[in-house]
Parts: C-alpha cells; sequence; structure tokens
C-alpha cells in the first residue's frame, strides 16, 4: 500500500516511535512517499449516502450484499466487505445497518479491514498505536458524537457479536474513532465533498509548523508527499498539521485540540514567528516598538515585552484584546465594511501582520473576489480592485515566510495577486488610466508572479486541485502574452 522512496529510511525512536528520516541528500521536489488510502469515508455526520466505491452521491444499493450504497457508476464495491454481508460472518445482520445509522460507515471500513487478512496488518500499524481515552472522555464534544453517531449504533447493530476476535467493546470502538479522526487528511470527491482520508505511513509523519514536506492528494485519493527543502542525511520527514497563517497560540491550540500534540518547534519557540510578527502587539509606551511574548527556559509563555523600550505587558491584557477581536470577527459576518472598519480600529494596537489583521484582509479580499466574479461590483470598481491588489500583497511576504521552499501557500498567495493585478490594469488600460508603456510594464510584472506561482506546483499531480490550478494560470499567462505581443512588449 506504501511505497516508500530509496531516498528514505524508517527508523524509531522513544520520542517520535515509528518515523521517517532522509537516507540520502535530497534535492526539493524528490517524491519521498507514494500511498494509497488505507481507507476514505466521509464525516460521522454525513447524511447523504455516498457510493461505496467511489464516494458520489448514491441511490442504489449494492445487489449482492444489500447493504453497501453504490452509484449508478458503480457495481460493485471491495469484494471483503460485500461477501461479508452477502454470505460471510455478517450474513445475519439486519441489511439497513447503514442506511440507518449512516454516521457508522468509516469505523465499520476500519473493522472490516481489521478483520481481512490480506490488510490486517496495515492496519495493525494504525491501531496499534495507543490512544489515552482519558484525554478525550468528558473533553470536547468529539467523545459525545462518537458516542451517538457511531459506537452506540454499531453495539446495537449485532455486529459486535460476529467479530469476536476483535474483542470490541465501547471503549475499543471509541479509540478507532479517535484514531480515524486523528489521522485524516481532508481529501476532495469528484463532486467537490470533502472526505477523510487515512494513510498509514502518511499519518505517522510527526508535526512541525514549519514542515520540510508537501502533501499532493489526486482524485483518486492518492498521497505523494516530496520534499519542500532540500533535505540532509538523517534529517527528520516532519508534516505540519495546522493552518500556518494563524499564530502560535491558535496553533497551539488547535493542535492540543485535534491531537492532543504540544509542539515545541522552532517557529513556536521563536516570539517573532520567524520575523513575521504574526503574533506581535503595538507597544503601548513607544510609538515605534512591538512587544513579543517572553517564554521560559521550558518555552512557557509569559507576559508580552517591547523589543525597543522594554516596556511589559501582562498576558491577560493581550488575551483580552486578542478575544475581543477574535469576537468582532465573529460577529462581522461576511459584511465588508464592518471587517475594514476592524481593520482601521485594530491596527493601531497589532503589528500589521498580526494574525487577526491578516485573517480580516483574507476575509475583505475573498469578498472582493466574489463580489468581481458576480460583476455585482457598483462603477466605477478600480477603487475595489485596487484594494484587492493591495490585499493580496500585503499577505505574501506572510505567505513566504511561513512556509519556506517549495509552498503551495505562496502559490495560492501568488495566484490571487496575479488575478486581482490582472482585473486591475486591464480596466486602467480600457479606461486610458494608464499608457501603453505602464500597461506593458505591469503585464510583465504579473507574467513574472504567473511564471513563479506554476513553479512551485510544478510537482503536484495533474489531477489534482492543485494541478487544475496550473492549467489555470498557464491560461492567464497565454492571455499575457498574447497582449504583450499586441501592445509590444
Ligand atoms: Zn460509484
Ligand atoms: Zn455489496
Ligand atoms: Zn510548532
Ligand atoms: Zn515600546
Amino acid at each position: 500500500m506504501q511505497d516508500f522512496g530509496e531516498n528514505i529510511q524508517q527508523v524509531h525512536n522513544d520520542q517520535l516511535g515509528r518515523h521517517l528520516v532522509a537516507g540520502m541528500n535530497i534535492e526539493p521536489g524528490d517524491t519521498l512517499l507514494e500511498e494509497r488510502p488505507l481507507l476514505v469515508t466521509p464525516h460521522w455526520e454525513c447524511g447523504q449516502l455516498k457510493c461505496a466505491q467511489c464516494f458520489q452521491e448514491s441511490y442504489v444499493i449494492c445487489r449482492r450484499c444489500q447493504v453497501y450504497p453504490l452509484c449508478m457508476d458503480c457495481s460493485q464495491h471491495d469484494d471483503f466487505e460485500c461477501s461479508f454481508f452477502a454470505s460471510g460472518a455478517g450474513k445475519g445482520i439486519c441489511k439497513d445497518i447503514l442506511v440507518k445509522n449512516y454516521g457508522i460507515c468509516g469505523l465499520l471500513k476500519l473493522l472490516l479491514l481489521l478483520e481481512d487478512p490480506a490488510t490486517r496488518p496495515d492496519c495493525e500499524t494504525l491501531v496499534e498505536r495507543p490512544v489515552n481515552l482519558d484525554d478525550y472522555r468528558d473533553g470536547d464534544g468529539m467523545w459525545q458524537e462518537h458516542e451517538e453517531q457511531v459506537v452506540r449504533p454499531l453495539m446495537a447493530s449485532g455486529l459486535l457479536e460476529v467479530l469476536p476476535g476483535q474483542q470490541l467493546t465501547s471503549d475499543v470502538l471509541h479509540a478507532h474513532c479517535i484514531r480515524i479522526d486523528s489521522n485524516a487528511f481532508e481529501v476532495t470527491a469528484r463532486d467537490g465533498d470533502t472526505l477523510k482520508g487515512v494513510f498509514v505511513c502518511g499519518a505517522s509523519l510527526p508535526h512541525n509548523c514549519v514542515p520540510n514536506t508537501v502533501v499532493a492528494l489526486d482524485e483518486q485519493f492518492n498521497m505523494k508527499l516530496y520534499a519542500a527543502v532540500p533535505l540532509q542525511t538523517g534529517d527528520i520527514i516532519y508534516n505540519s498539521y495546522t493552518n500556518p497563517l494563524m499564530g502560535t497560540s491558535q496553533r497551539q491550540h488547535q493542535l492540543r485540540l485535534s491531537r492532543r500534540l504540544d509542539c515545541s518547534c522552532s517557529r513556536c519557540l521563536d516570539p517573532t514567528e520567524m520575523g513575521t510578527h504574526m503574533s506581535s502587539m503595538k507597544c503601548r509606551e513607544c510609538s515605534q516598538g512591538y512587544a513579543v511574548c517572553e517564554m521560559d527556559s521550558e518555552g512557557r509563555p509569559g507576559d508580552w515585552r517591547c523589543l525597543e523600550c522594554q516596556a511589559t505587558m501582562s498576558a491577560a491584557s493581550v488575551h483580552e484584546l486578542l478575544a475581543e477581536v477574535g469576537g468582532a470577527l465573529v460577529e462581522a459576518r461576511g459584511e465588508l465594511p464592518v471587517y475594514e472598519s476592524l481593520l482601521t480600529q485594530y491596527k493601531s494596537m497589532l503589528h500589521p501582520n498580526h494574525f487577526l489583521l491578516l485573517d480580516i484582509k483574507q476575509n475583505i479580499a475573498s469578498i472582493l473576489r466574489a463580489a468581481a466574479l458576480m460583476n455585482s461590483m457598483e462603477q466605477p470598481c478600480k477603487k475595489l480592485l485596487a484594494r484587492r491588489v493591495e490585499l493580496c500583497s500585503d499577505l505574501l511576504p506572510v505567505c513566504r515566510a511561513v512556509v519556506p521552499g517549495i509552498s503551495k501557500l505562496y502559490a495560492i498567495g501568488l495566484f490571487e495577486y496575479l488575478l486581482a493585478l490582472i482585473e486591475l490594469v486591464e480596466l486602467q488600460f480600457a479606461e486610458s488610466d494608464m499608457t501603453k508603456k505602464e500597461y506593458v510594464a505591469q503585464l510583465r510584472t504579473a507574467r513574472v508572479v504567473g511564471k513563479e506561482a506554476m513553479d512551485l506546483l510544478r510537482f503536484e499531480p495533474e489531477n489534482s486541485a492543485e494541478g487544475y490550478l496550473s492549467d489555470r494560470i498557464s491560461m492567464e499567462l497565454e492571455r499575457i502574452d498574447s497582449d504583450l505581443n499586441k501592445y509590444g512588449g
């Protein structure tokens, strides 16, 4: 199921367990691992039946087993699971087990993979990783969701009695649900719906907020892992399981919730967050200083201190302000003027790269983009187009800094900037606000931006969202080149 490159090795230590290291010096873009998913499943709460074979919407049930949903294009699904209900141990189980409780399908899949001698070894690699149930019990809503959507219906289905070898109890089932959730990557079905994909090897990569690899997922849910930066022999292969545009406190909160993980990577330990100052506050005592979080020798956060005048701000006052902005962001509910006024209000208190300001800017840019797509902007819209260009360009240096090397985040940032810039300069030129010479100069800038984005996406599979984005950028580049030819570029 997994295919290691010759360039990596599997090793084991107490801190990280089983993990991968570079077996030689590796170039950016080199493939490290290719893997088929162990299982793909809709989210627990998915109410729409999906084809067991291809995950499109389903309106028919497999004739042979009378249990699994199929679509009009697929006539069969996994032979082991079909036979299990058609003629094997599960043939006495009520046939509408999935129709009635579709939430169980991911866990049912895992149980049958564990039952099937052909897939059991791969599954055991996943299942042998211990889960401390007490970390989850009575915690957030996750335990309750598993209990209601999956564990209780499965316990009542009679399935446990026909799988005696697995010694299934409510706790074992909960642990399996947590393993599926905490190891899943988001994959996209052909109809655009998101699903969970579990990869045995891919999921075992340790986390680092500054990953040295890129995960590519194609339409058949295959994973390819490639190097983002040059790797030296012995370097640990890392992936990131958070959003790099979040600040340290947000990322750590998310990692604790989703993976019970305390990150102490180089970015988490650097109060300036790789020089981006994504969590820095404006000093209240001096005019030009920024305050960063002081950490003790164990990396625990304390108060905030200005790098210029050394004045301190209490951690409590910083948290209070962040909670206030966070709350205001939720309240803004997609209203453009509200976001703009939040930006004006808080830019005197936060570093311009602060993650909350970036969040507001991303919100404004996407509203402006949607408005441009629907042609709903009122005339004259040059001002709004120029605003979008400005916001997209503000985001670029941060995107570049937080994911070094080959970065999909930066590629997407460049693409957004390219689209905004082209729309603006085309309009300015059409309305004679810009000379031919200026227009040609802007098109040349746009061409450089587009080429850089294409270059960052060149290791992505053709049949993936990023592959299609590449096609889209190359169409823009053709248009730019033809205009450059026309106007003497
Ligand atoms: Zn299908
Ligand atoms: Zn079947
Ligand atoms: Zn980290
Ligand atoms: Zn100061």
